[in-house]
């Protein structure tokens, strides 16, 4: 049968409903407000919220929720039915303005870094009209901001928000000066491709690793991994591609337009991309399609792994930011057009980014920090934990050349020929595209590759819009100042290709010379969460931000307690873990065995068999289990000292310098045993089973 497409859409209160249910003027007062990016008049709020309780009711809602997103990577709301009892004492439906506006949440609960004690907890939400309402299981949901009593912001949306503003200014002016008088805003628009892994739901059960940490603890390498490289695009198994249809019509009835899906590169792996949108939008349409994707996989009997890296030796998963800038006119600034080498405009706007790449490299790769990805960042595929530019040797030599003074030469695109005549001739792109590139240009947008699977894309999108707001002001303030204009792009190229032409780098990120060459070009290499979260304290980051109000030094400093604490409590909840798993699964299972090999040893014996081999495994096995026995005790003994560590920054320290190691140690006895069970024995599904049974 076919689908019925008029169904996208169908649970958001969106524009078409809003024009059909609100008197004229009050539509046009909000449109404006959104458009503008402005709060709503209170005066219309009532007006709007019964229309909105009206809608949600005719479809299936009984209750309302700000939605929110605190700094847990995930949303938050709490429920409240539209129910109120009148003076009569009967009951009726009621939201108002006010409710719509404005929730209170308890604020101390959520991570906040000291922001909020519990005694002076409250917090608030208020709405992002910005971003459309929708219904999902009987609760309409207002996608909100939330902040504390004192103005703080608590979650990461409010700095999303915030920087919106500040680069649609500055991106502005700069198109003003380039004689663009039509464009009155500017928006950063993302498209954030997804990846995920599958895996059966009954195998995802038996694990506590999985349940309770997300990722694999422990596992032998299995016997065939991703070395075939036959699952990247192969063909969809029909489990997962009836997962994939139902996601995909949960999610376009939710207005989330997820576009393409494939299968990734490691085996179980998987894809989802959506068409981009305003970046507000694109992180709540993000969050719902990891949420919808737990969900259906659930209800499919199979089981959706967010994390960096579920599984060690095969891929991890990253959720690629792509992300531009795109005015009201239609303009997308990131957009070369025909002839690059002469659209100063697009040009200045590289240079603009470039500059902000460099001096903020610390900050951006601090947004992609948190415990998981640092088992994926420099891992075998990753993008290493370096942050450089990929240009493209065609882009990079025009502005090499206008940086030198010369004119760029037009250089016709060659057509490509695959020697086989049926097939249509068509035009080679102007770059080849270089996968290993943390930050690379494709075509018309900058694709930001180190984002983690499970993270919030909020961080990494207030990053680059601060940054690259802070740049365009520089260069705009350059260009309002001089008199001769052309000669003044010209220079702006040329500084900007000596000052920051460092962290273009078109190569191969994945080498060991990468990584020397970059340390001494002074690029930073900041290789893990801790490392990495000291951008957001350092001055320079502290005052990039808190110059353009997106965050305060006092929020600043929360978000990297934050981090850190985070780090620290991911660690010691894995390194818990795999003691609970050890000591009542794992080592029971190998003392079992070696017990029953020694048995069998010794009945053989007995019938005069010799079982030299058999005693000699059943050593083995017992050998094992000690060295588990004493890899445990380690790490057992080390956590116990956690808390005696006096701020967050000691206490996460601790937990990567003593802790993951014994973590290691305690992994690496585990897997030798396993390969000395039998499988049957073994009590937790191994690597095979996990990644090849969907
Ligand atoms: P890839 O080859 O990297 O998988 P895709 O074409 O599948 O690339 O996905 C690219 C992503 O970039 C999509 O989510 C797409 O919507 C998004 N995208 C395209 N143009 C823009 C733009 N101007 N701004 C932001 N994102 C964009
Ligand atoms: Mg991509």
């Amino acid at each position: 049968m076919a689908f019925d497409f008029n169904t996208f859409g169908c649970m958001v209160f969106g524009d078409e409903e809003m024009k059909s249910r609100l008197p004229k003027d009050i539509y046009e007062s909000l449109k404006s407000s959104i458009e503008e990016n402005r709060s709503i008049d209170p005066k219309i709020a009532d007006v709007v919220a019964n229309a909105m309780m009206h809608w949600a009711i005719e479809h299936g809602a009984t209750h309302y929720t700000h939605w929110f997103q605190p700094m847990t990577n995930i949303t938050a709301g709490k429920h409240d039915s539209f129910l109120s009892v009148e003076k009569n004492g009967k009951m009726a439906l009621h939201f108002s303005g006010k409710e719509l506006i404005k929730g209170e949440p308890d604020a101390s609960s959520f991570p906040n870094g000291g922001l909020r004690n519990t005694f002076e907890a409250r917090g608030y939400t208020a709405w992002d009209c910005t971003s459309p309402a929708f219904v999902r299981d009987g609760t309409l949901y207002i996608p909100t901001a939330f902040c504390a009593y004192t103005g703080e912001a608590l979650d990461t949306k409010t700095p999303l928000l915030r920087s919106m503003s500040v680069i649609s200014e500055q991106a502005l002016r700069f198109l003003r000066l380039f004689g663009n008088k039509k464009a009155t805003r500017v928006s950063a628009t993302v498209g954030a491709e997804q990846e995920y892994f599958l895996i059966d739901r009954a195998l995802y059960e038996k694990r506590l690793d999985l349940k309770l940490c997300g990722r694999t603890l422990f596992g032998a390498r299995p016997s065939k991994g991703q070395e075939m490289e036959d699952h990247y695009l192969g063909r969809i198994r029909l489990r997962v591609a009836a997962f994939m249809k139902e996601l995909d019509e949960e999610l376009w009835r939710l207005g989330v337009s997820a576009k393409t899906k494939h299968n990734e590169v490691a085996p179980a792996q998987h894809e989802l991309a959506p068409i981009f949108d305003t970046v507000n939008i694109a992180g709540d349409h993000n969050q719902l399609t990891m949420e919808m994707m737990r969900i259906v996989a659930k209800r499919n009997g199979l089981a959706c792994l967010l994390h960096e890296k579920p599984f060690a030796g095969v891929n991890g998963s990253g959720k690629h930011n792509n992300w531009s800038l795109s005015a009201n006119d239609g303009t997308n600034l990131l957009d070369p057009g025909k002839n690059p080498y002469e659209n100063m405009q697009f040009l200045v706007m590289l240079c603009a980014v470039i500059t902000a790449v460099d001096r903020h490299a610390a900050l951006l790769r601090m947004s992609a920090a948190v415990a998981g990805n640092d088992e994926r960042l420099g891992g075998h595929e990753a993008p290493p934990a370096i942050i450089s530019i990929f240009l493209g040797e065609q882009l990079t030599s025009v502005l090499t050349e206008i940086a030198k003074g010369h004119s760029p030469m037009c250089q016709k695109m060659s057509s490509l020929d695959t020697g086989v005549p049926t097939l249509p001739a068509f035009t080679r792109d102007d770059s080849d595209r270089n996968r290993t590139s943390p930050f690379a240009f494709t075509g018309n947008k900058f694709e930001f590759r180190m984002v983690g699977s499970s993270a919030s894309i909020a961080c990494a999108n207030y990053v680059l819009n601060t940054i690259v707001a802070e740049s365009l002001d520089e260069i705009c303030t350059r260009l309002e100042k001089s008199s001769d204009f052309d000669t003044e792009v010209q220079a702006i190229i040329r500084d900007t290709m000596e000052q920051h032409g460092r962290i273009i780098f078109n190569g191969n990120n994945y080498t060991e010379e990468w990584v020397k060459t970059a340390e001494s070009l002074g690029i930073v290499h900041l290789r893990d969460t801790i490392e990495a979260a000291s951008a957001y304290i350092d001055p320079k980051s502290v005052e990039v931000l808190s110059k353009y109000h997106v965050l305060t030094p006092v929020e600043c400093e929360a978000r990297y307690d934050i981090l850190l604490e985070n780090y620290a409590k991911i660690v010691t909840i894995e390194a818990n873990t795999m003691l609970e798993m050890t000591q009542r699964e794992l080592l029971p299972a190998i003392i079992r065995a070696a017990g029953e090999t020694a048995q069998s040893a010794s009945s053989l014996s007995a019938c005069g068999i010799a079982g030299a081999r058999i005693s000699g495994l059943a050593q083995r096995l017992s050998e094992c289990a000690d060295a588990v026995f004493t890899a445990a005790d380690q790490l057992r003994e080390a956590l116990t000292h956690v808390h005696e560590e006096q701020c967050t920054y000691s206490c996460a320290v601790y937990a990567r310098d003593t802790i993951k190691p014994l973590m290691a140690s305690l992994r690496e006895a585990v897997d030798s045993a396993e390969e000395l069970v039998s499988k049957d024995c073994w009590p937790i599904p191994n690597y095979t089973d996990l990644l090849h049974r969907v």
